[in-house]
């Protein structure tokens, strides 16, 4: 899928400032029971915006991010210098691992899939490459300290 908003070549880690991972923590703190869903942006290999999307399935188990809100992004993002990096959703009672449901739907071969385990008291993230054949590589998640 080609698609200019979108990063081109798989990183091989991402950076979260640690404020953008509490936002994202606040979101899916907020959603839960349901799976909470969202798109982050900036520049390889760094977040610089959580784009916080509408989980259309509205589920425990699964999610489809709102097409019309994935697309307004994508529009906004052109033109701009920052791409999307990551999808995040979370897993309210399970681990920060892909589902099968996952992996099947996730067609961005180049972007990370960052889930977010709230399983446990203190909430998990992880990220992960899946490519076309659906196999699943981690990579690390470095979170940015900034003031
Ligand atoms: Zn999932």
């Amino acid at each position: 899928m080609k698609n200019q908003s979108v990063i081109s070549k798989p990183p091989d880690k991402l950076i979260l400032p640690r404020q953008l991972r509490q936002q994202i923590v606040e979101h899916c703190r907020q959603m839960a029971p349901l799976e909470a869903c969202g798109l982050l942006s900036g520049k390889p290999d760094r977040v610089k915006t959580v784009h916080r999307m509408t989980n259309t399935d509205s589920s425990r188990e699964h999610y489809t991010i709102d097409p019309r809100e994935q697309f307004e992004l994508f529009k906004n993002l052109r033109g701009t210098e920052d791409l999307v990096l990551a999808i995040y959703h979370s897993h309210p009672h399970s681990e920060a691992y892909p589902s099968e449901e996952d992996k099947k739907l996730a067609f961005y071969p180049t972007v990370v899939y960052l889930i977010v385990s709230l399983e446990k008291q203190q909430p998990e993230f992880r990220g992960f490459i899946i490519d076309q054949e659906k196999t699943v590589r981690e990579i690390p998640i470095k979170f940015l300290n900034t003031d």
